[in-house]
């Protein structure tokens, strides 16, 4: 049987139960055999930088993953120690995993910006993509953003034999609806700021690690 990656990169800045149970749901519904939760080194497409280090956001991602059957934190694009790119570290992934069909996972605010992305298309034609629904971000709209034909290679994800199976032979991009938590990092942040609770946005081992290393608590 063909092994099945899911690869969820993100600044995870912190890491939270939005990301979780998305990653949960994706996994169950496109029966991945696991999930790598990838945190960037520098995010190459957001203005403002990560706030907590590299090192930091890898290991909050870690301990969320601990315990978690089938997610893995992968260190690929911290240990790099250069800007963050999907082609390079899809090639690397690519490299150490050549059996295995790759997903990359992705909520649909992150794929709007996929023009953006150093060789978006090689990134299209070299894995698959599961576009997740994320609330106030319509998931149809990752349709418009690819032109041309690239635009035919949208479909729905059927769930029946999972991502291991025949697949439609001209999708690439799933879009997949799943029952989203309105959770962000950013809020997360401002909550720190102001003093308040995490529970039940982050694991209890994250919140730890927050309070013990006093992240986020500046400006
Ligand atoms: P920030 O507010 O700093 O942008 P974020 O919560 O959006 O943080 P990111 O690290 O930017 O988290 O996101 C990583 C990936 O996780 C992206 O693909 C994003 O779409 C997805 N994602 C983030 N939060 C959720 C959520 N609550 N539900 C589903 N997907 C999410
Ligand atoms: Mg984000």
């Amino acid at each position: 049987m063909m092994e099945t990656i899911g690869l969820f990169g993100g600044t995870f800045d912190p890491i939270h139960l939005g990301h979780l149970r998305a990653a949960a749901e994706v996994r169950r519904r496109a029966r991945l055999d696991r999930v790598l939760f990838i945190p960037s080194y520098l995010p190459p497409h957001k203005k403002t930088g990560a706030v907590a280090s590299a090192a930091d956001r890898l290991r909050m991602v870690e301990l969320a993953c601990s315990g978690r059957a089938g997610f893995e934190a992968s260190p690929i694009e911290v240990e790099a120690r250069e800007k963050s790119y999907s082609i390079l570290t899809l090639r690397k992934l690519r490299a150490l995993s050549p059996g295995a069909r790759l997903f990359f996972i992705l909520g649909v605010d992150a794929f709007l910006d996929i023009g953006a992305w150093r060789e978006y298309h090689r990134v299209l034609e070299q894995c698959f993509f599961i576009v997740m629904g994320r609330p106030g971000f319509e998931l149809d709209r990752a349709r418009d953003v690819l032109g041309g034909k690239l635009r035919d290679s949208v479909g729905p994800l059927e769930t029946g034999e999972g991502a291991a199976g025949l697949l439609p032979p001209q999708t690439r991009v799933f879009l997949l609806p799943i029952r989203a938590l309105d959770i962000s990092s950013t809020a997360i942040r401002e909550m720190i700021r102001l003093g308040k609770s995490l529970d039940g946005l982050v694991p209890g081992s994250v919140a730890a690690y927050i309070r013990k290393h006093q992240l986020y608590r500046g400006r």
